[in-house]
């Protein structure tokens, strides 16, 4: 897969608000951020899309699932609530094609839209 903007964030070519890294993800704050909290975390394996996870992959995507859940904490954004998203290709709106999670909190978020 083509490299994107994220691997260089991965590789530290490019500054990012890391507020997490271990072995298998980081994790650092949205550039354009849609609520007080928003971090995005990723794999630094490549993965393009939510359609390329293998199944061996899985418990690497339960790992991002754990991390969300400590940054949450971290945040102090887990009692009261926050949202998990992953978009995948054009009717997703992914715009990033290096899978990661949007851990997205800290405000009333409105339901979600279908739209
Ligand atoms: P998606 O639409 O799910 O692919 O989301 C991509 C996200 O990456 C968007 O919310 C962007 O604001 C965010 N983003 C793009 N470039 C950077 C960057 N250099 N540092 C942090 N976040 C970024």
């Amino acid at each position: 897969m083509a490299e994107t903007i994220f691997s260089k964030i991965i590789n530290h070519e490019l500054p990012a608000d890391i507020v997490h890294e271990d072995e298998e993800i980081i994790a650092f704050r949205d550039i354009s951020p849609q609520a007080p909290v928003h971090v995005l975390i990723v794999p630094r394996v490549e993965i393009a899309t939510v359609n390329d996870i293998r199944p061996e992959q899985a418990e690497l995507i339960g790992k991002m699932v754990l991390t969300a859940q400590k940054i949450a904490a971290d945040e102090g954004i887990a009692e009261d609530g926050f949202r998990l998203v992953i978009n995948c290709n054009r009717h997703g709106c992914q715009e990033v094609f290096h899978l990661h999670m949007h851990l997205v909190g800290g405000r009333q978020l409105r339901g979600i839209s279908a739209g």
